[in-house]
This record gives structure tokens, C-alpha cells and sequence, in this order.
């Protein structure tokens, strides 16, 4: 890089977008061109997760452009969408920092006009845990993305491993209905004492916060008991399980042993797994998840 464009980058800041029509303005160059282009889609309340996405985005691709929108359709009615962070002007600065070229911040009436009522019905891998516990969430999900990769049109699109069967969701979503997009999914960010970082830990008051790390500790115990010979799924559960109590965490929504493609429940474990977990530390529902290969 000659160090004009090296000093344009340093003072180049994202262009920020609120309607597809200053989207596709936005991109007419680099589709013109071409030019490969990178999306990272998020909800905003931006940590290190996400960054370590846009990274991967702004390195692996020619154009990036980052999507800061708090879905409605993926929350359900008791949740938390109402009180969802919401950081704009230092998501934007954090985008800015990182080099991303747009940021596509619509108006809800942008994504979802009067009259709006089509959804995508999500792939069987949506049915069990996650969906289970948030009827319609991936409904959500997997129509927002879909739109996002219509309206965009990404060569890449870049999800975190944190939300594992989101990923799932997606991937096969994109195969079933011939969406041609590459799907790359980074690992998950955890903060130093393992808690995954996520825009929610910001509900946790200290002593919570700290409660908080027995969920990745948990998982980080059944992980070490498959590694030293375990096969026995309800015994991996069970010593998640009592990585949980011990902590005081009572209220689990899942803590389970799964095919790491399918998510089918597993008793014997014979081949690759992923532990995934979702459990209310006072009233902030945590996810996470670790992969055993
Ligand atoms: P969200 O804003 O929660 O919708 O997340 C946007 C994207 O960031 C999703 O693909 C998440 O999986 C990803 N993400 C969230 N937290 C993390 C994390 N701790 N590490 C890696 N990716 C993450």
C-alpha cells in the first residue's frame, strides 16, 4: 500500500447508509467492479465479538460493510427488545477505527415496510433448543439475513460461533434455497475469565458477572471429560450440570450433548459433539457453546 491510500484509510470513515436505495448507491462501484463484498451483520452494542467478525470481513474482503439493526421479529413478546442496548455513535466509531467502508443502519420501516408480510420457515436444525425456548426466533433470524443478503448481495458473510445453531440456521438456509453467498463462521471472543462476550453481559450486575463465568467453565468441564475418555453424554451432562449448581445457577434452559452438524441429542458420544448452553444468571438468559472434535 503507497502511503497516500495508506493515509486514506487512516482517515477514511465508514459511509453510513439508512435505506437500500443509499445502499445500493453505496455499492454501485464495488459491484461494478466486481469487488468482493464482505457483510457483518449485527445488532449493534458492538464488543470485540463482533469486531473480530468485521476483521475477518475488511481482511478477507475488498468491501465491507457492517449492519447495525435490533431485529423485532427475532424477539419474542416477553424478551428483551425494548431495553436491547442501543450504542450507536460508538458502534460507529468502533467501525471507523476498524476501517469498515459502510454501515447499513435502516429505519425499521425500511426493513419492514406497511404491508410487510412474508417469512422464511427455518430449516429443520431450528426446531430443537434455541428454538424451542424462543418460539420464532430463528423465523426471525432467517428472514432478516435473507433480506440482508438480498439488499447487499455479500460474497462473504461472517457470523460468530457464539450463536452455534444461528450458524447452522444460516448455513442451511444459504444451501437449501441457493442463496450464493460463503458463510464463514469466526470463533467465539471470550473475555479473560472465559464468559463469551455478548451485548447482553452488560444487564449483569458484578456479582452476577461473575456468577456468569461458571457457564463457560461448565462447558469447559464437559469438553475436558469427553477429552479424557467420556462417552457417556449424561455423564458430561452431569458434570456440566453440577458446575452450574455449584455456582447457584438453577435456571437452565438446556445444558446438552449434541451431533455438532444435525444438533440431534446424543447418549453415546461417538462423534464430534458441541456442548451448548443456555441458563439465566438472575434475569439475563446466557448462551454458549463449545465444540468437541
Ligand atoms: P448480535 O449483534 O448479537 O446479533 O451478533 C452479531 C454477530 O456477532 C453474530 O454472528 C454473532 O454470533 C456474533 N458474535 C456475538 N458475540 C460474539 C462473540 N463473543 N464472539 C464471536 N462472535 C460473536
Amino acid at each position: 500500500m503507497n502511503s497516500l491510500n495508506a493515509l486514506h484509510r487512516l482517515s477514511a470513515r465508514p459511509r453510513v447508509v439508512s435505506s437500500v436505495t443509499e445502499l445500493d448507491d453505496a455499492l454501485a462501484s464495488a459491484r461494478a467492479d466486481q469487488r468482493r463484498i464482505g457483510l457483518v451483520p449485527t445488532m449493534g452494542a458492538l464488543h470485540e465479538g463482533h469486531l473480530s467478525l468485521v476483521r475477518a470481513a475488511t481482511s478477507e474482503c475488498d468491501v465491507s460493510v457492517a449492519t447495525i439493526f435490533v431485529n423485532p421479529t427475532q424477539f419474542g413478546p416477553n424478551e428483551d427488545f425494548t431495553k436491547y442496548p442501543r450504542t450507536m455513535a460508538t458502534d460507529l466509531e468502533l467501525l471507523a477505527a476498524e476501517h469498515v467502508n459502510i454501515v447499513y443502519a435502516p429505519a425499521e420501516s425500511d426493513i419492514y415496510p406497511p404491508g410487510f408480510s412474508t417469512a422464511i420457515e427455518p430449516p429443520a436444525v431450528a426446531v430443537p433448543f434455541e428454538g424451542r425456548c424462543r418460539p420464532g426466533h430463528f423465523r426471525g433470524v432467517a428472514t432478516i439475513v435473507l433480506k440482508l443478503f438480498h439488499v447487499i448481495r455479500p460474497q462473504v458473510a461472517y457470523f460468530g460461533q457464539k450463536d452455534y445453531q444461528q450458524s447452522l440456521v444460516i448455513r442451511r438456509m444459504v444451501e437449501d434455497l441457493n442463496v450464493a453467498v460463503r458463510i464463514r463462521v469466526c470463533p467465539t471472543v471470550r473475555e479473560p475469565d472465559g464468559l463469551a462476550m455478548s451485548s447482553r453481559n452488560k444487564y449483569l450486575s458484578p456479582s452476577e458477572r461473575q456468577c456468569a463465568t461458571a457457564i463457560s467453565r461448565s462447558l469447559a468441564a464437559g469438553k475436558s471429560r469427553i477429552e479424557q475418555g467420556e462417552r457417556s453424554a449424561g455423564k458430561v451432562r452431569e458434570a456440566m450440570q453440577s458446575v452450574l449448581a455449584n455456582a447457584g445457577i438453577t435456571r437452565v434452559d438446556y445444558a446438552a450433548v449434541a451431533d455438532a452438524e444435525t444438533l440431534a441429542e446424543l447418549d453415546i458420544i461417538s462423534r464430534p459433539v458441541v456442548l451448548l448452553m443456555a441458563a439465566f444468571v438472575g434475569t439475563t438468559r446466557l448462551i454458549d457453546n463449545m465444540l468437541v472434535e
